[in-house]
């Protein structure tokens, strides 16, 4: 017991420090713009503010980046790439280079951990798992650095040719404010271990983690102008990179309406797109099921991160069979997730990332209802203050309401019933989206074939929303273009060239 009481206080003092670090950090000032590896104001001198979604609170200002901005990091990024300093480096020395930031994110992920839960609300306990996966995700692809190939091409005898896989050049990232730090290390550790230079912007809701981030880089001594941190709005800041004209590809994280203005904006010179954007994912659960493994999966899936996940199981079918009791067993777990303070440590769901997506998620709660579905648990609104919005359960939902259809990016579950396995197939596929989708059952014939059926990038058998960096991640259908994870990630941060040598 004594030492099971020592474990527990040195967690809590631990937790403690990285809360005072990212206090004191986020406290220092106003957040600056990282230009060519120096830290530098807006050029507008425009600032923005950060907002706590859980007190309402202001956090910090953040320097405001505009196209002009953008252009002084794309020309940065240009440079650092053409003077070889990052792409000409020994792939073993980018290894280390990334090997380090993996370990600097190690060094301070309980201080990452608390700034992310400041600035985007989630669960301390989420922003800490977040915190070790990213740095996992620089470990994963700093592996890669070594092991990008190129192929030799049969030919006749006086003829050599080979092929080389090259970096595309300058990149430009633009992630959400979802899960932040994983969103940056996911782009930021793809670009860099293909020789890219970059040019990141968070997203204007929850940048803070990704400036952070930045400073940590900076201390491994990264050739300047290799990284380039630039917080600011989609309209201006981002439509900006995605149409500048010196940026060779563009990878995008966000919404499906934004995904197909950058695919407009990219037209400009043609430069290659990425895109992981939103889904509406199925998850089919058949009456053979573990049910008891199914139930909790079902809930964790679409409470995680309150909702705001874009590979979450927002449709959950089930087999009308065990429809009824499936569905009072998900209410019923639901119904104890905990909301509130994300920062106390049994806390399931944190708030929301704004005012506007709360009230986005109620509006979608009253169209369900309107709709005719039945609520079976949530919909009150939330009194105090922070934009918390508790589960909400649906059940008699059918596949043409637009809770079934819409991606609503909050806590909110439609279950609907199916009759078989076609019909099952049918309407999980009835859907514009195809990131995610699960499948629970013991019979494995069934499993496999219901998995080969669904039209989305990525299946799970019998769990759901695990992930794994070499498991390639991306959409069919308009949830996107491209994959990122695994050897997929490197295709689309490289490019092919073919070499003929007669000798
Ligand atoms: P959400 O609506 O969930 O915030 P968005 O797709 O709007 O998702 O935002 C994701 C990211 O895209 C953010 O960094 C945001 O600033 C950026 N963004 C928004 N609009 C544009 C745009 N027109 N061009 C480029 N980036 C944009
Ligand atoms: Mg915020």
């Amino acid at each position: 017991m004594g030492n099971e009481t020592a474990t527990a206080t040195a967690a809590a003092n631990k937790a403690d420090t990285g809360l005072a670090r990212a206090l004191a950090w986020i406290g220092s000032g106003p957040k600056r713009l990282l230009i060519g590896g120096r830290w530098v104001e807006a050029a507008s001198g425009k600032t923005f503010e950060v907002i706590n979604p859980s007190t309402e609170e202001l956090l910090c200002h953040v320097a405001e980046a505009n196209s002009a901005d953008i252009d002084a990091a794309v020309a940065a990024a240009r440079h650092a790439f053409d003077n070889s300093s990052w792409v000409g480096m020994s792939p073993h020395a980018r290894t280390r280079a990334l090997l380090r930031i993996a370990d600097q994110i190690d060094r301070h992920a309980d201080e990452l951990a608390a700034i992310e839960t400041l600035d985007n609300g989630m669960p301390l306990w989420f922003s800490t798992a977040v915190a070790t996966t990213a740095a996992d995700i620089f470990r994963y692809y700093g592996g890669w650095c070594t092991k990008i190939l190129g192929s030799t091409i049969p030919s006749d005898a006086s003829g050599f040719v080979y092929t080389l896989r090259e970096p595309l050049g300058v990149c430009g990232q633009i992630i959400p404010w979802n899960v932040p730090i994983l969103m940056a290390s996911i782009k930021l550790a793809n670009a860099l271990c293909c020789g890219n230079t970059l040019i990141l912007k968070p997203a204007e809701l929850a940048c803070l983690t990704s400036l952070r981030l930045a400073e940590l880089i900076q201390e491994t001594d990264l050739p300047p102008g290799v990284i380039n941190m630039l917080p600011g709005f989609g309209a201006t800041a981002g439509a900006a990179l995605a149409l500048h004209p010196d940026v060779d590809k563009i990878a995008f994280t966000g919404s499906t309406a934004i995904g197909k203005q950058i695919v407009q904006a990219s037209t400009s010179n043609l430069k290659k797109v990425t895109l992981e954007l939103g889904g509406k994912s199925p998850n089919v659960i058949f009456a053979d099921a573990d049910l008891d493994k199914a139930v909790q999966a079902a809930v964790k899936t679409f409470c995680g991160n309150s909702g705001q996940v874009c590979s979450a199981g927002t449709r959950l079918f089930v087999h009308e069979s065990v429809h009824d009791e499936v569905s009072e067993r998900v209410t019923r777990l639901a119904a104890t997730y905990t909301v509130g303070d994300p920062l106390a440590p049994d806390t399931k769901l944190g708030p929301l990332i704004s005012a506007k997506q709360r009230d986005r998620v109620l509006s979608y709660i009253e169209a369900g209802q309107a709709g005719g579905a039945s609520l079976q648990l949530g919909g009150s609104q939330w009194s105090g203050r922070g934009y918390f919005v508790a589960p909400a359960v649906f059940d008699g939902v059918t596949n043409g309401m637009r809770i079934a259809q819409e991606e609503i990016f909050g806590p909110v579950l439609s279950i609907i019933p199916f009759r078989d396995e076609d019909d099952a197939v049918f309407k999980g596929n009835d859907t514009t989206y195809g990131l995610s989708a699960a499948v629970w059952t013991r019979d494995v014939a069934r499993a496999h074939k219901v998995a080969r059926a669904l039209k989305a990038g990525r299946v799970w058998i019998n769990t759901y929303g695990e992930a794994d960096p070499a498991m390639p991640f991306g959409g069919y259908k308009q949830s996107g273009w491209g994959r990122e994870f695994g050897q997929e990630s490197i295709d689309a941060y490289t490019q092919v060239k073919a070499v003929m040598l007669r000798m």
